[in-house]
């Protein structure tokens, strides 16, 4: 499939009128073919309103011709082959390996989604029934069902191309739920985005989806992003990146005359905490799980572990110099963008600076382009507690590793901590109970997603997961962006009183013919599940 540059607006792909880019392939700096064209602003206008009329009718689609729609576009990305692939590789720097892992779950995900969908497991309605005898006041007949917020716009992520792009967690969860969605493409990937919404497109064509359920634009100004999340037919947006661009995004939804949620995630650093005993007996398996999990993707996971919290003891100083052997034999590896390299950089060089900060280790530096090298650095509890800088996100292959005076300094520090994604707590045996319990009350009140004795890369896509966490790792501690609570964010609650049963959404209607599990008069019931 040759690249044309243009955008897609609903099934119609037309050339923006705003400066083109290009990509460039972060290996060599390099632009690479294929000028991308910026879409003016009448260009964002008609797709939002091809995706408002879109909405009327893709909101009454049911949830099977939905999975459909999913099952199709999971297809017509595998059909893409190695194009997909190969732009993909091209665009950011990553490994094939890695994006056909990433592709997998792409599918994986839609598929997983379009199953929920199938056996009527995105959400329980309730219904209370009428009680016109009740005194002193009768009971109206009560249904509560959720409906699909409207159109949403989605900033796809710059460090997973496909699964947290395109036709990623986002916009599978919104099409789940019965909003059309307008990417904005990532500058970083426009190639991958348009082969991706090529796929998404026949999708909607062979399973007859109505024009506008998808658009693509490219924007070069970053004023067609922002015009997206003010543009009052915009019921909602999701967004994966900077604290810096979705606090900005925040704020400008919060600002129109009608606010909408932003969905975000944005910076954690994924705090691992080391426990006396897990060091003692498996220390060499704490090293290489930690340096593997550090680098992976070149520390291009927004649940890399930034940061190490233990007691000051020979123990954590044996890992600490384990970790850093390691480390120091590491090779590079390409980031993303020139820019995310700089940021890089300048948070790596803070570290250096910082007279309270030692650097342990440094791994590989080179002078080809975009190179991430792996670092270790270490400080104390008392430092760490005294500069916030310290507590902010690193995006790449640097850890610090703070250490403890006690119980009470090591509460202290994960008190101080930002809202994160994840936390981990490596404990053995012979750790005291109620030291690993105060950790763990401690940490819950932080995070997402609490994890023993692992390691936080590899978000698995379930119905159990949190990828949420509070701010700055989301705006929304409430919700998830990974697994199948995710289509959650896009719906809203509706109470149907006394509304005859013809007129009821299906899934409220008396004997539902579809399989669901609903909550009737306080008691949980199934029908038709297999
Ligand atoms: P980013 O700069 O926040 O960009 C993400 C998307 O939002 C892009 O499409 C970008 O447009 C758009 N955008 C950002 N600010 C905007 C604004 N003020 N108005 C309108 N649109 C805006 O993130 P990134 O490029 O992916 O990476 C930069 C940094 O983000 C990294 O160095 C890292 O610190 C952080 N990051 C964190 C995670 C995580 O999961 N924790 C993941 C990725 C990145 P353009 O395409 O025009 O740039």
């Amino acid at each position: 499939m040759t690249l044309t540059g243009y955008n897609a607006i609903g099934q119609h792909w037309v050339k923006g009128t705003r400066e083109a880019f290009s990509a460039i392939d972060p290996s060599t700096n390099q632009a690479l073919d294929t000028a991308f064209f910026g879409a003016d602003i009448e260009q964002m206008e008609q797709a939002c309103e091809l995706a408002y009329h879109a909405f009327r009718h893709y909101r009454k689609t049911s949830a099977s011709q939905r999975a459909q729609f999913l099952n199709a576009i999971g297809k017509a990305i595998m059909a893409l082959g190695d194009t997909l692939i190969l732009r993909a590789m091209a665009e950011t720097g990553l490994p094939q390996a890695r994006l056909e892992g990433e592709r997998g779950r792409t599918v994986g995900q839609l598929a997983m989604f379009a199953d929920s969908l199938q056996r009527g497991l995105t959400t329980v309605p309730r219904l209370d029934s009428a009680m016109p005898e009740r005194t002193p006041l009768p009971r109206a007949d009560l249904r509560l069902g959720h409906i699909p917020l409207g159109p949403v716009a989605i900033f796809g992520a710059s460090n997973f191309p496909l699964a947290f792009s395109v036709a990623g967690g986002d916009t599978a969860s919104a099409l789940a739920a019965g909003c059309p969605v307008i990417v904005k493409a990532h500058s970083a990937h426009p190639g991958t985005s348009e082969l991706i919404a090529h796929a998404i497109l026949s999708a909607a064509s062979e399973t007859e989806m109505p024009d506008g359920v998808f658009s693509l634009l490219f924007d070069s100004h970053r004023d067609i992003g922002q015009g997206l999340v003010a543009h009052p037919l915009i019921k909602a947006v999701g967004f994966t990146g900077s604290r810096a661009g979705g606090t900005a995004l925040m704020q400008l939804a919060q600002q129109r005359p009608e606010p909408i949620p932003v969905y975000a995630e944005m910076s954690s650093i994924n705090p691992v905490c080391l426990m006396p005993d897990a060091l003692a007996s498996r220390g060499t398996q704490l090293v290489d799980g930690f340096c593997t999990s550090l680098q992976m993707g070149a520390g291009q996971f927004c649940t890399n572990p930034g940061l190490v919290i233990g007691f000051d003891s020979p123990e954590l100083e044996r890992f600490t110099e384990q970790t850093a052997e390691k480390l120091n034999q590491t090779t590079s590896q390409t980031m993303l963008t020139p820019g995310i390299h700089s940021a890089y950089e300048a948070g790596v060089g803070k570290w250096i600076q910082s007279p309270q900060v030692a650097m342990v280790a440094e791994g590989e530096r080179n002078e080809k382009p975009n190179q991430c090298t792996p670092y270790l650095f270490s400080t104390t509890a008392d430092a760490f507690l005294a500069d916030q800088a310290l507590r902010e996100e690193v995006f790449g292959a640097a850890s610090l590793v703070v250490k403890c005076r006690d119980m009470t300094q090591f509460i202290a520090v994960i008190h101080a901590l930002d809202g994160q994604l994840t936390a981990t707590l490596h404990c053995g045996e012979h750790d005291a109970p109620a030291d690993v319990q105060a950790i763990l009350d401690e940490l819950e009140l932080k995070v997402g997603r609490v994890l023993f004795n692992g390691f936080p890369t590899g978000v698995e896509v379930c119905y159990a997961m949190v990828h949420g966490g509070p701010f700055p790792a989301t705006s929304d501690a409430r919700t998830t962006s990974v697994g199948a609570t995710a289509i959650e964010r896009f719906l809203r609650p509706v109470c149907y009183q006394d509304v005859p049963n013809d007129f009821l959404p299906e899934a409220l209607r008396d004997g539902p013919s579809k399989p669901i599990y609903r909550l009737e008069d306080g008691v949980l019931m199934s029908y038709g599940q297999p």
